[in-house]
């Protein structure tokens, strides 16, 4: 399904046409189409339903409490990396019993909050972590439950700050402790093993490291069983990559093939923490030209959104598709702009060198935008965050009301006199 199509040359979100929300609710803003994160959440759910398993949503990924309370309603559990995101899963009608917690640098109240949410399992990515787990719920009279996020030593060939399963990455414990911190976590009296977990990268869009990788800890859990330790799941990981530009990310189905092969041998649990490819491609960002700036050396579309809104440009030289929300006459006279924002950086750009028929005034849609993006939205130079709207068939709802300044400076204080 494409929810995005131009009908009388004006681009809809499903039924709605996004001139209609730019007017009702202005820009910049996030729009989200309901049907999208559906059908994403329905095919990774199918094709595993023939084993048994659970999808956990990566919530980092964009965890606003519609999309958390849509995809809690579509039967998912939820990968936290934060006592706060937990507070939204709770706050969204999420199931507490089906979330699993990652995260190198989990704090004892995050730990404690977790407890007694009473959480499907903790990731757990050090020894030291494993002890302080251990301590905790030992004074809250609990046993917790736990896995270990195994780090397989694979070069996911991603971008290197979403790679994260190498053994140079801060994350998980290395492939050759595993076994013996598994016994020492045997031997705690507060906690309880529950499986084993991996995460090698995020937009990861060949299989052949997921095959390295999975194979690897099937190996594992092997070993593990052969020395006595019984595991109920295997997590493995985040989800597959998505198509920003020309990449082409293997379909649910095939990676499917892999994950099923990989664990044909034995009778777990499967656990998935999906977050991109569930959200990335039903969302995008509605953005207006405030200025055409044309130069000698280059040109510029000055949009009301920045870095602030969408950092994945800036941080990662990551592309989004930029589409004029008026469809383009492909006969009209086009320039190549640089797509930029008001923020005073080099580095504030959305999109570079794209061909656009575009005026001041004119709206454009930054597409691709439903993962990563208001999730690491900032405040950067004073610029409230724009709202959220979700898209339902021929009708919008703000999920997410536009901040005000006022809300910006709000737990701020001048000096006394
Ligand atoms: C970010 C993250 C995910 C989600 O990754 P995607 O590429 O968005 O699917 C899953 N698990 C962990 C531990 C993560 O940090």
């Amino acid at each position: 399904m494409n929810p995005y199509q131009y009908r009388n040359r004006e681009l809809h979100v499903e039924d709605v046409p996004l001139a209609r929300i730019a007017a009702a609710v202005g820009t910049p803003s996030y729009i989200y189409s309901r049907a999208a994160l559906t059908e994403a959440y329905t095919a990774y759910a199918k094709a595993f339903e023939a084993r048994d398993h659970l999808v956990c949503y990566a919530v980092k990924a964009n965890s606003n409490l519609a999309i958390l309370d849509l995809f809690a309603r579509l039967g998912s559990g939820f990968d936290i990396v934060s006592g706060g995101e937990l507070q939204r899963v709770l706050a969204a009608g999420g199931d507490p019993a089906k979330v699993v917690f990652s995260g190198v640098g989990k704090s004892a109240d995050e730990i404690r909050a977790a407890l007694e949410a009473g959480i499907l399992c903790f990731n757990i990515e050090s020894a030291n972590e494993l002890e302080r787990v251990n301590r905790i719920a030992g004074e809250l009279g609990m046993r917790a439950p736990i896995s270990l996020r195994v780090n397989p030593d694979v070069d996911a060939g991603t971008h290197p700050y979403i790679a994260t399963g190498l053994k140079q990455n801060k994350f998980g414990v290395a492939y050759a402790d595993a076994p013996a911190l598994y016994s020492r976590a045997r031997s705690l009296p507060h906690v309880r093993i529950e499986g084993v977990d991996c995460h090698i990268g995020s937009q990861l869009t060949d299989l052949a490291p997921i095959a390295e990788a999975l194979g690897k800890i099937a190996d594992l859990v092997e070993r593990l069983e052969r020395d006595g330790i019984e595991l109920k799941h295997v997590d493995v990981g985040g989800g597959v990559g998505i198509r920003y530009q020309s990449e082409t990310p293997p379909p649910i189905p095939e990676y499917a093939e892999v994950v099923l092969q990989a664990f044909r041998n034995d009778r777990h649990k499967l656990l998935f923490e999906p977050g991109r490819v569930l959200a990335g491609n039903a969302g995008l960002l509605l953005t207006r030209i405030e200025y055409l700036k044309k130069g000698e050396d280059r040109s510029f579309a000055v949009v009301d959104a920045a870095m602030n809104d969408l950092v994945r440009p800036a941080l990662y030289d990551a592309w989004h598709d930029v589409l004029t929300v008026t469809e383009e006459n492909p006969a009209a006279a086009a320039d190549v702009y640089d797509v930029v924002g008001p923020i005073c950086e080099t580095g504030d750009f959305l999109a570079r060198g794209r061909r656009l028929n575009a005026r001041e005034g004119d709206l454009l849609a930054i597409m691709s935008a439903g993962a990563y993006g208001m999730s690491m939205a900032s405040n950067y130079n004073t610029r409230p965050r724009g709202a959220e709207v979700m898209v339902d068939g021929s009708e919008f709802q703000v999920i997410r009301e536009r901040e005000e300044v006022s809300d910006l400076i709000a737990r701020e204080r001048r000096l006394p006199s």
